[in-house]
């Protein structure tokens, strides 16, 4: 065993996580684990990964499960693609996990990463994860400077990852080196100090550490203006399905106007899209902005403004909208910043 496998399992004898899915073969529970910490940390991830586990403990009761109940255990979660994919991959095994690193592949939200821990963690299969803790522990112990987000850089860090793979026991090397590069080597300013590699590590003695790895630029962040209104009579309110390509799609969420930029609550209400959607709800009351928050996604911010019309007349509807009690407002996934204003407007009207 080369030396730097041999210090990271040493490291991981002494450091190892104490987490739910590390105590289990089934590829299930493991997959389930894994596409919750695609974009999730442990402490957040954990609670939802109990809680899933709980109501869908195998693939059967996620494939039969209802799209709509899969997403509202997501709630909270973000990346809700997330959801849809476990919920159509389940539905496409018939009943069994697959056991071939290629049909592992093949599941609908499972990249080489996913499929290399699954297959190793639940198979003992020689696949070498390869995450961002991985990236930043090859590239500074290796000092390269090639940027890890490049087809370049992703082959050679991926060929690296598979020649430091131990291959009697990959599914143990594969978690000391994402525990390592987790709680030892971590992205800002490392305890270099009490790092067992510090003598052999390429950017400690370069100097390099809070250099790499090198990552390029190509986020082309968007901000995007939503308005929502909450449109209720006496204990019930307006919600619409999102269907579009979209982020959040499938969730529920208020009756939205999207515009290209701020926009005043007259220049709002004289606009176009909000004179077609009061034709149907045929609001004649006062229009109140009571709420707006920022919510930041990974390559988009939302300014989102609130506005509450409450009607003094029986809702109004057609086929694109459904009418909810707010008494129900549990039975539907909705991104997170929906989910807050609602709760904000049902505690000050019950
Ligand atoms: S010495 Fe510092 S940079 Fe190098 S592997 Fe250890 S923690 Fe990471």
């Amino acid at each position: 065993m080369n030396q730097f496998t041999s210090e990271i399992i040493e490291w991981y004898n002494h450091h190892k996580r104490n987490l739910p899915w590390r105590h289990t073969k089934d590829p299930y529970i493991i997959w389930i684990s894994e596409i919750i910490l695609q974009q999730t940390r442990v402490a957040q991830g954990y609670d939802y990964f109990v809680r899933f586990i709980e109501r869908f403990p195998d693939i059967q009761s996620l494939a039969s499960a209802s799209e709509d109940e899969v997403l509202k255990y997501w709630q909270g979660l973000g990346y809700y693609s997330r959801a849809r994919n476990l919920h159509a991959a389940a539905k496409s095994m018939n009943g069994k996990f697959p056991d071939k690193y290629e049909d592992v592949l093949a599941l609908k939200g499972v990249g080489e990463y996913t499929a290399a821990a699954i297959c190793s963690f639940a198979y003992h299969m020689p696949y070498a994860v390869l995450d961002g803790n991985v990236y930043r522990v090859l590239a500074r112990y290796f000092n390269i400077p090639q940027p890890i987000n490049t087809t370049a850089g992703h082959k050679l860090f991926a060929t690296l990852a598979r020649e430091m793979l131990y291959t009697p026991h990959p599914e143990i090397y594969n978690q000391a080196i994402m525990d390592f590069g987790a709680l030892q080597c971590v992205p800002k300013s490392p305890s270099c100090n009490l790092c067992p590699l510090i003598e052999s590590c390429g950017a400690y003695s370069s100097k390099l550490v809070d250099k790499l790895p090198v990552k390029l630029n190509k986020n082309k962040n968007r901000n995007r203006y939503f308005n929502y209104f909450m449109i209720r009579f006496n204990d019930s309110f307006v919600l619409r399905k999102r269907i579009a390509d979209d982020i959040w799609k499938n969730l529920y969420e208020l009756p939205l106007i999207e515009t290209f930029a701020e926009l005043s609550i007259d220049d709002l209400t004289q606009s176009n899209e909000f004179i077609s959607m009061n034709a149907i709800f045929k609001a004649e009351t006062d229009i109140v902005f009571c709420h707006q928050m920022k919510h930041i996604l990974s390559h988009q911010t939302l300014f989102i403004k609130f506005y509450d019309i409450v009607l003094t007349e029986q809702l109004h509807m057609n086929e694109d909208f459904i009418s909810v009690s707010i008494n129900d407002t549990d039975l539907y996934a909705m991104p997170k910043p929906i989910e807050i204003f609602i709760e904000k407007i049902i505690s000050s009207v019950v």
